[in-house]
């Protein structure tokens, strides 16, 4: 097992480094969204806009005509005396007199999203302004209605645990949470929900569960909840359960002052006056480890070391300490290999160096064992 934990060590660093290449591409693809939303979404003046009618002919076939109108523009707090909710990301659902519902992930009353109806009419009315409090906060997913025209969705922040809410919503606008999620049964539910005919609901998260890779969940109509399966990631998914996070992990966050566990958090803060604090007054800090801070467990690590007979470093450059160092540390008495494209700064300190990537040459390499 410990063979295993330093594996994963090793490949932590370019998992990070790969991990902050995934953040950029997904900023970039977010602002492209971003920006592309808000030419289509325009409806400068709100309701009621109407657009040409276009029309396709095909011989011998029938005519269809599409009218598109704008029923509703969101608005947010661009009217600061009656503020509504703003970027519906999720989709909607009818109800059978042909209202519209859905979420709408920011701004109403508290800026912490919404939950609204549209008639057929295009008039929006705010069924529920959310706090982030126990009622949960910034809903991303799409609902659904059960035959009495009850709402469920989710909300991916707040709660009890702060990890999210699983809500109803009832005609009359009453909102009752049936889950706060607690991060280990699940964490961000940002997927949208399905019921089935027996009244039992289903969802994803993105985070949480054994990994942090997120679970699926049902909900039974009594209120029991069950976490149908618990996601594996990398490194966990490769059956890792005593992974080391040596530098930390990028999405979550930490009190720079208090002891409290460190929380998952992908929230970006910018600009820096929007940091939050903790209760204890300490400021929230990513959990990760930067230049010049001690990385974490190193006790766990040494300790590890010293018992190892096989030591495996993959795509690391050999020169950051004291990772760097860690070869050395077993050379006189453990094989020693590196894997990755090319020779580590280090590269002397192993007994073997395998030139490649690491997922074409790591199989034949275990299977040699
Ligand atoms: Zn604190």
């Amino acid at each position: 097992m410990g063979f295993d934990m330093r594996k994963q060590l090793l490949t932590f660093r370019a998992c990070i480094a790969l991990r902050w290449l995934l953040v950029a591409a997904v900023c970039s693809l977010l602002f492209a969204v971003a920006c592309g939303g808000a030419q289509n979404n325009g409806g400068s003046s709100g309701e009621g806009a109407c657009f040409p009618a276009a029309s396709v002919v095909y011989p011998g076939t029938q005519s269809v005509t599409y009218n598109f109108n704008v029923l509703h523009s969101f608005a947010g707090h661009l009217l600061p005396a009656t503020p509504e909710g703003g970027h519906p990301y999720a989709g909607m659902v009818m109800d059978g007199a042909g209202n519209l519902y859905g979420t709408a992930l920011s701004d109403g009353a508290n800026y912490f999203g919404t939950v609204y109806k549209i008639d057929a009419h295009g008039h929006e009315t705010t069924l529920h302004n959310f706090t982030d409090g126990t009622d949960g906060g910034f809903p991303w997913s799409l609902p659904v209605l059960d035959n009495d025209c009850n709402l469920y969705g989710t909300t991916q922040n707040g709660g009890a645990g702060g990890y999210g809410t699983l809500f109803k919503l009832d005609t009359v606008g009453h909102l009752t949470v049936l889950h706060a999620f607690s991060g280990a049964d699940g964490n961000a539910p940002r997927g949208g929900l399905i019921r089935d005919a027996s009244g039992n609901i289903y969802g994803t998260t993105e985070f949480g569960g054994v990994s942090d890779m997120g679970v699926v969940f049902k909900l039974n109509p009594d209120g029991t909840y069950t976490v149908l399966h618990s996601f594996n990631g990398a490194p966990e998914q490769a059956g890792s359960i005593r992974v080391v996070h040596m530098h930390g992990e990028l999405f979550k966050s930490r009190c720079d002052r208090c002891t409290r566990t460190p929380f998952h958090d992908t929230t970006t803060y910018d600009p820096p006056i929007q940091m939050p604090r903790c209760d204890c007054g300490g400021r929230i800090r990513p959990h990760i480890c930067w230049f010049g801070e001690m990385p974490f467990e190193l006790d766990r690590i040494f300790r590890a070391l010293d018992e190892c007979t096989v030591f495996i470093a993959v795509g690391t450059s050999g020169v950051v300490e004291p990772a760097a160092s860690f070869v050395a540390h077993v050379v006189e008495r453990a094989r020693t290999i590196y894997v990755g494209p090319e020779e580590p700064a280090n590269a002397s300190a192993f007994t073997e160096c395998h030139l490649g990537k690491a997922g074409e040459m790591l199989p034949d390499l275990f299977g040699s064992f």
